[in-house]
C-alpha cells in the first residue's frame, strides 16, 4: 500500500483507512466469518438478480483488488466505475489505468456527466451510464455519506467493509465484513452458482437480514475478546 501512495494510486488518507480495515480484521480473526460467507451469497443473489448492477472502485480497492474485481465485473456482468473520494485528473486517470491493465476491462470513471444528490461537490461526481442508472452498487471500502447518498438515490447498497459499525456497513441492504481480497472472490463463486439457480438466488436474499448479520458479527468480536488471546 505504501508502494500505491508513491504511485498516486492511494490517497495519505486511503492509507489511514487501511489501518482502520486491518484493526478489525484482528479483531475478526483474519478469516471469513460464517456472518460473512452469508452476506457474501446474499450480496451476490442481489448482483445475479440486478437489472443494471455496477461496481464501484477508489484507490484502495483497486490497490488491493483490482484483478479480483474484474474476475467478479465479468461474472455478474457489472461495469466498473472508478470513484475516487480525493479527486484529481491526473489521479482519475492514473486509477483508471491501473485498473483497466489490471483487469483488460474497460471501465467508466473518466468522464463523469452525472452528480449523487446530497453530497459535496467532488465526491458526487459519477457517470449516468454507470451508477446515476444502476439499481444494485458494490460499493469497496466506500465512506458512509456516499453509501448514505445512494440509498437515498434508490439504489441497493452492497458494501465490503470490515468495520461492522461504519455508516456504510449500517446503510448497506447487505454489508459484506469481509477483508476485500478474501470477500470478492467469495462473491465471484456465488456468482457462479446463482447463474444458472436465480430461485436459489431470491432465497438467500430473502433470508438474509443485514441488521441481524451485524449483530451477530459484533457478538462474535465481544465473544473473541472475552476468550482472551488464543492458546
Ligand atoms: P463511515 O462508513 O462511517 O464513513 P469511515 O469513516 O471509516 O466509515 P472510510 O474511511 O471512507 O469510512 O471507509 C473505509 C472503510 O473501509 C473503513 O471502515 C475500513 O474499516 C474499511 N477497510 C479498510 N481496508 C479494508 C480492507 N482491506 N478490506 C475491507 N474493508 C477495509
Amino acid at each position: 500500500m505504501a508502494a500505491m501512495v508513491e504511485r498516486g494510486i492511494v490517497s495519505t488518507t486511503g492509507l489511514i483507512a487501511h489501518g482502520r480495515g486491518e484493526a478489525f480484521d484482528y479483531l475478526l480473526g483474519e478469516a471469513t466469518t460464517p456472518e460473512a460467507e452469508a452476506a457474501e451469497a446474499a450480496a451476490a443473489a442481489l448482483l445475479s438478480l440486478a437489472q443494471r448492477p455496477v461496481i464501484t472502485v477508489n484507490g484502495n480497492a483497486a490497490a488491493l483488488a483490482a484483478r479480483e474485481l474484474g474476475d467478479l465485473a465479468r461474472a455478474c456482468g457489472a461495469p466498473l466505475e472508478v470513484n475516487l473520494f480525493h479527486r484529481s485528473d491526473r489521479r482519475m486517470d492514473l486509477v483508471c489505468d491501473f485498473v483497466e491493465g489490471e483487469t483488460g476491462l474497460k471501465v467508466l470513471g473518466r468522464d463523469q456527466d452525472a452528480v449523487l444528490e446530497g453530497i459535496a461537490s467532488d465526491r458526487a461526481r459519477c457517470t449516468k451510464e454507470g451508477l446515476l442508472s444502476a439499481d444494485v452498487v458494490l460499493i469497496p471500502l466506500e465512506d458512509g455519506d456516499r453509501a448514505q447518498a445512494m440509498v437515498k438515490a434508490g439504489k441497493k447498497v452492497i458494501s465490503i467493509d470490515l468495520n461492522p459499525l461504519s455508516r456504510t456497513s449500517l446503510a448497506a441492504e447487505v454489508a459484506v465484513v469481509d477483508e476485500i481480497t478474501r470477500a470478492v472472490p467469495g462473491i465471484t463463486a456465488w456468482c457462479s452458482r446463482f447463474r444458472t439457480r436465480p430461485e436459489e438466488a431470491r432465497g438467500v436474499l430473502a433470508a438474509f437480514d443485514n441488521h441481524e448479520n451485524l449483530g451477530s458479527l459484533l457478538q462474535r468480536i465481544c465473544r473473541g475478546l472475552e476468550e482472551g488471546p488464543p492458546k
